[in-house]
């Protein structure tokens, strides 16, 4: 059996094709352009003697029905899913699943109902998301539909970590709380750190940074998320490529005030026009670790405010977690940059976090330890595979 996985934004879909027996990847890729006039195709997959193939194709899809049905013919013409009868399930990411979902969910009216409901936590997400549920449950309708949250995983954190000190009824009424993100990718990158350290995932404490444009850390214990740096929205905590993460909140009452901008320019200010961005012009970090080595000041600030906030996490988690067995890190900039992974670490040796320079810097895109043989604690790269990590919920969710 095979299980399709969708990640559908709000003018594309990406997929990804899994065999249930092994969980190869049979096929992979994405229509873009969704409601343009020229929207786009790409699909990878391999022939029957191993060779890489690639097939690219144009023309209209008005929406995201004409979208997947386009996914749908272009597996079936690589003979990589030649009827869908073949799938087990197919799995949607959902970023969204407020209070009501702790779990993978089997997809019925109930749900798609309880996901248009978190809808004003996440407007720009959740209804491209649940679009992609609906034209699968249409185009394929004897199917199982899995929908797997990004915030699922962190709904273990305790009420301490998930209130904000505002008043009561913004809780109760409005659902105003830390919900974290990329729970899916802390999940997975947690089990596999655990599975490397030799010990099941339910006896390790875990802090893991999942670093890419946007970026979060988690406190893992003993395979429960005990907090993460996200909050109601994806806009707190770290500094990433466009959002800001923490800031004073009286920062947009300044701002409103004193220069009459509006709540939509705000918005757009701190999560499109901020972080790397905001801080030297650039967001695209590889560019950023250049521009400071050649001892461009703007470049090298964003870098040091970055690995500040960074290590001010790890401190916090440190804390909360009170032993920890390895530091995760993952995402583009996480599973790359030995620079930031460098200066996060640094001065953090007396608490038990020594990074070894020469596996730190050795290039490498496998999963590998960075630590030095006597650190306490262990620091590792585990390449995140969200996708996996949804294929393999959805077929929990459906036996
Ligand atoms: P997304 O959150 O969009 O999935 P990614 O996880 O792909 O993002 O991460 C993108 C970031 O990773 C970019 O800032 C990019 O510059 C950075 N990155 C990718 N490769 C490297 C590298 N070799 N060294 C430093 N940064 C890198």
């Amino acid at each position: 059996m095979k299980v399709l996985v969708l990640n559908s934004g709000s003018s594309s879909i990406k997929f990804q094709l899994f065999d249930r027996d092994g969980w190869g990847v049979l096929a992979s890729g994405s229509v873009s352009r969704i409601g343009e006039a020229e929207a786009r195709l790409r699909c990878l997959w391999e022939d029957d003697q191993g060779q890489p193939q690639v097939r690219e194709e144009q023309g209209a899809m008005p929406d995201h029905h004409a979208g997947l049905q386009r996914i749908a013919q272009v597996l079936e013409r690589t003979g990589t899913l030649a009827d869908p009868s073949e799938l087990l399930a197919v799995g949607h990411r959902v970023v969204h699943g407020g209070e009501a979902f702790h779990a993978p969910t089997l997809v019925d009216d109930d749900v798609i109902e309880a996901i248009r409901q978190v809808i004003p936590l996440a407007p720009l997400h959740n209804p491209a998301n649940l679009d992609g549920i609906l034209v699968a449950r249409a185009l394929f309708p004897s199917i199982s539909q899995v929908a797997v949250f990004d915030t699922a995983f962190h709904q273990t954190m305790p009420r301490t970590a998930y209130r904000y000190a505002i008043p009561d009824n913004l809780y109760r009424e409005h659902g105003v709380r830390r919900y974290g993100f990329h729970g899916t990718s802390h999940h997975y990158v947690g089990a596999r750190a655990a599975e490397l350290l030799g010990k099941p995932f339910e006896q390790v404490n875990l802090i893991t940074l999942h670093l890419g444009n946007g970026a979060s850390a988690t406190a893992i214990r003993e395979g429960t998320s005990i907090d993460t740096s996200m909050g109601m929205t994806p806009l707190e905590g770290l500094v990433m490529g466009t959002r800001c993460g923490d800031i004073d909140p009286a920062v947009p009452f300044y701002l409103a005030k004193h220069l009459g901008v509006d709540v939509t320019t705000l918005e757009t200010l701190l999560n499109r026009q901020s972080g790397l961005l905001g801080l030297c012009g650039d967001n695209d970090l590889r560019e950023i670790q250049r521009r400071a080595e050649e001892g461009d000041e703007t470049a090298e600030l964003a870098l040091g405010v970055t690995a500040h906030r960074l290590k001010k996490y790890i401190g916090a988690y440190l804390a909360e977690l009170g032993t920890v067995d390895a530091i995760v890190f993952t995402g583009g900039i996480g599973e790359n940059s030995s620079e930031l992974r460098a200066r996060a670490c640094a001065g953090l040796e007396p608490l038990g976090v020594m990074l070894d320079p020469a596996s730190n810097t050795a290039g490498s895109n496998q999963e590998r330890v960075l630590s030095a043989a006597k650190s306490p604690i262990k620091i590792m790269v585990v390449p995140t595979n969200e996708e996996l990590q949804i294929a393999r919920e959805a077929v929990q969710a459906v036996s």
